[in-house]
């Protein structure tokens, strides 16, 4: 069993030395027990924040020395508990490691899905983000400008295309020109603007001439900047992730953005509501899968995944996810079926 631990906290962009390769025995399962086996490991932003010394605060942090978390796609190997049974595919939260035990409470089947890993994404987690988020916060209306980025990634590019669903006029960032394109060709954006090229600002003014009604956040940074004196009166600001600064080990090593934040959330009327999807899956997880998968066997919503081959590619895979080098969700396939 190989398992992939934290070996130190990364500062700034998480590097090879961070993290650290093991080979253990395969574990036996004790009574009322279930063996999996990872088949796909979902790398996401939030782990980066778990590497911390001081955790997020809806999560406590991996400690080190400990494998590191992720939610995962896993085929039941042994089964001690009856509801499962071995060959079943199951979402699991085995983390990035070849085999881990589970008492079969956090274990949910998915016995009918054609693309398994798609639980990890559009299907799963990402994409609920993104319908709560979008829909219950953000309540995008038919002819709102809705701004987003992360425009190709697993949430965003979900948040996009619900918001031209619900008839809005949808404004992507991204970055790079082939995000781009995707976004507007395949995502079907009305828009999408490259964040690395140069005057953000100015060329998202021209994009937004009646502004901003939604601005649904992904990434703070330099893209916040240019959204601010965009929003409208009233606008609404789900508050989803903050990526461009999570690498950063103060804030005061970031621009204070905090009173122009301020003065605009107040000058307009802004209704910004952060959120935990964790939060919200009793209430709203099965309408999500049912409208979502819906609009996916439809072919109104389209989800694009990244996948990287080798649990040992991992830790400069999840680099490059907080640099941008993912373009779609991001998954490691670490067996095959
Ligand atoms: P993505 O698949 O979108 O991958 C991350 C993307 O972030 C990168 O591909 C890159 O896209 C973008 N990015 C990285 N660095 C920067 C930067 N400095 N400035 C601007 N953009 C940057 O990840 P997810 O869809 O999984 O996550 C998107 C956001 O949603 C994150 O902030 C995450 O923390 C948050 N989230 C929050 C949840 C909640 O419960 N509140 C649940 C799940 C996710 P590009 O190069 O195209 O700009």
């Amino acid at each position: 069993n190989r398992r992939i631990t934290l070996a130190a906290r990364p500062h700034g962009l998480p590097a090879p030395q961070d993290f650290h390769l093991q080979t253990q025995p395969v574990p036996v399962p004790g009574d009322g027990q279930v063996l999996l086996r990872t088949l796909y490991l979902s790398l996401d932003p939030y782990m980066r924040n778990l590497m911390d010394e001081v955790g997020p605060g809806y999560a406590p942090p991996v400690a080190l020395g400990a494998t590191m978390v992720g939610g995962t796609v896993s085929q039941v190997v042994q089964s001690r508990q009856p509801q499962f049974r071995p060959g079943q595919l199951v979402l699991a939260n085995a983390g990035w490691q070849d085999y881990a035990l589970s008492d079969g409470t956090d274990l949910l089947p998915l016995d009918d899905m054609a693309q398994p890993s798609l639980a990890l994404g559009g299907l799963g987690m990402p994409g609920f983000t993104a319908y709560v988020g979008l829909l219950d916060i953000g309540q995008p209306r038919p002819g709102d400008t809705v701004v987003v980025a992360a425009a190709t990634g697993a949430v965003g590019s979900v948040v996009g295309q619900l918001a031209k669903l619900k008839g809005a006029r949808v404004v992507g960032i991204a970055g790079g020109a082939d995000k781009c394109r995707y976004a507007v060709e395949a995502l079907g954006f009305d828009l999408c603007l490259d964040r690395r090229e140069p005057g953000l600002g100015e060329r998202l003014t021209a994009a937004c001439p009646a502004g901003i009604d939604v601005y649904f956040e992904n990434v703070g940074g330099d893209v916040l900047d240019a959204v601010l004196p965009l929003l409208t009166i009233g606008a609404r600001m789900p508050v989803c992730g903050f990526i461009a600064h999570y690498n950063q080990a103060s804030s005061s090593a970031a621009t204070d953005r905090l009173p122009k934040l301020l003065a605009t959330v107040l000058q307009k009327r802004v209704r910004m509501q952060g959120f935990i999807i964790l939060d919200h899956y009793a209430e709203r997880f099965a309408d999500f899968r049912r409208e979502m998968a819906e609009w996916v066997a439809q072919g109104r919503v389209r989800l694009r995944e990244d996948v990287i081959d080798g649990l040992e590619q991992a830790p400069l895979a999840f680099a490059g996810l907080l640099e941008g080098k993912n373009f779609g969700k991001l998954v490691v396939r670490v067996a095959d079926r």
